[in-house]
């Protein structure tokens, strides 16, 4: 019998085993070789614990990297396909705004249904794999050495060892150099989907704020990519998930806030004069009762140049308030990096995709090597579309991998 050794228990290896198995039914013996004492474990930190496992809109709008040969992938293996294998696993779904998850909205029970799915597998854990060895002779076996110097053989590889992202739930970059050690080509990594820091103005004050708005990514006055959503002030910057769709794209070097996206400076300055009228006998500090938290709207007072908050509103002539509105449409934040591999959800950059034949995620180099999910240099937006990718090409290479060991098994 024929064995396919799958590196990383993740979310690619584990659709990868499923598809293999069932495609070969049982034909082929499949090795799962995980790094850590269990499989699946980032699985379970996913989508706050409910697991956003794809989108009804999967399109190559959404990924970044090789988006071509993204597309490619995707074409073949959209909402539906992912949706189709959930079910036939037992995990039916659940969509909110786009965003599927599974009925449970339990990430553990999704992970439980994958592994039962998985069980015809051979499971070798604190196995993390240091060296990958390609046969010497034609149809000979691929040799991979673990870190402690443990031995598995096997015909066929899939490396499914995730990217650099969050580390400490198992992926720490070691697939992508097994690769790399191979000849393949590694474009640069940069953690993405990821928190940005700010150098200035300080917004240590405002840690915990969250404030609805317009967030804008500039490089080097060039817009990268503009979002709205739900804006987080953390101790070092800005979070929440239209700062880490930013950060899906090329690195910026400023950020901007607008915190009134829904209406025009012109009737911003409207209210503002209301407002005037309304707090008239206050000091600046009360401006912005009501509309903003106050340590934000401090921020915005003096981005204004209302430097003493005790100063009286009635001596904000139009100037001031046209200053403020300014300040309200374009909070301006200099961006000084990204937070690190810790805290980022995925890897930007990767092992080159087109090293690989996308119908089969088989290498146009080695015969009977195999790559898939986040290794590659292919990233998605947030919504379900990296475990979506993951998905896609786990299925493909399950598959492919199985079809081409049962070939040479006749
Ligand atoms: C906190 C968090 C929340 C997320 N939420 C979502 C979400 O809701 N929706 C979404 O679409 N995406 C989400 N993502 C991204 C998504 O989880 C990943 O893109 C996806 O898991 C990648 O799948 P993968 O199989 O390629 O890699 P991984 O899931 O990282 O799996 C790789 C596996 O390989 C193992 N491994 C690594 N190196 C070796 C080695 N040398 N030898 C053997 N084994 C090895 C690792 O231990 C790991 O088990 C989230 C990520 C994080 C960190």
């Amino acid at each position: 019998m024929k064995t396919l050794a799958i590196l990383g228990g993740g979310a690619a290896g584990l659709a990868a085993a499923v598809s293999a198995l069932r495609t070969s039914e049982g034909r082929v013996r499949v090795v799962i070789a995980e790094r850590l004492a269990r499989v699946g474990k980032k699985l379970l930190s996913t989508g706050n614990g409910r697991c956003n496992f794809t989108n009804t809109d999967i399109s190559a709008a959404h990924y970044h990297g090789d988006v071509r040969f993204a597309e490619r992938v995707i074409s073949r293996f959209g909402t539906e396909d992912a949706v189709k294998f959930f079910r036939s696993v037992g995990v039916p779904e659940y969509i909110e705004d786009g965003r599927v998850y599974p009925m449970s909205e339990s990430a553990a029970g999704l992970l439980d249904a994958l592994r039962a799915a998985a069980s015809g597998a051979e499971t070798a854990t604190d196995f993390r794999a240091a060296k990958l060895l390609p046969p010497q002779t034609q149809g000979g076996e691929w040799r991979i050495l673990s870190a402690d110097g443990t031995e598995l053989t096997a015909d066929a590889v899939i490396v499914a060892t995730g990217g650099r992202a969050a580390p400490s739930l198992g992926s720490d970059g070691s697939g992508i150099e097994l690769l790399r050690a191979l000849g393949y080509e590694v474009t640069p990594l940069l953690p993405a989907l990821v928190q940005l820091k700010v150098e200035r103005p300080s917004v240590a004050a405002l840690k915990g704020v969250r404030v609805r708005a317009e967030a804008s990514a500039f490089s080097r006055g060039r817009l990268v990519h503009s979002e709205r959503g739900e804006v987080l002030f953390t101790e070092y910057g800005l979070s929440g998930i239209p700062i880490f769709q930013i950060t899906a794209h090329e690195e910026c070097d400023t950020v901007t806030l607008d915190l009134c996206p829904e209406i025009s400076k012109g009737k911003l300055l409207d209210e503002l004069e209301n407002r005037k009228a309304i707090f008239f006998t206050h000091t600046a500090e009360d401006f912005f009762a009501g509309m903003l938290q106050k340590r934000l709207g401090n921020l915005v007072l003096r981005a204004a140049g209302v430097e003493k908050l005790s100063r009286p509103v009635s001596s904000f002539d139009g100037d001031t308030l046209e200053r403020i509105a300014s300040a309200l449409k374009r909070l301006e934040f200099r961006v000084s990096g990204r937070m690190g591999w810790e805290n980022a959800q995925v890897t930007a950059g990767g092992v080159r995709a087109a090293q690989f034949d996308p119908e089969t995620m088989e290498s146009l180099q080695h015969p009977r090597l195999y790559a898939a999910g986040e290794l590659l240099d292919v990233h998605g937006d947030c919504g379900g579309y990296n475990l979506h990718w993951a998905w896609a090409t786990g299925v493909t290479a399950g598959c492919a991998s199985a079809r081409a060991l049962e070939a040479a098994e006749k």
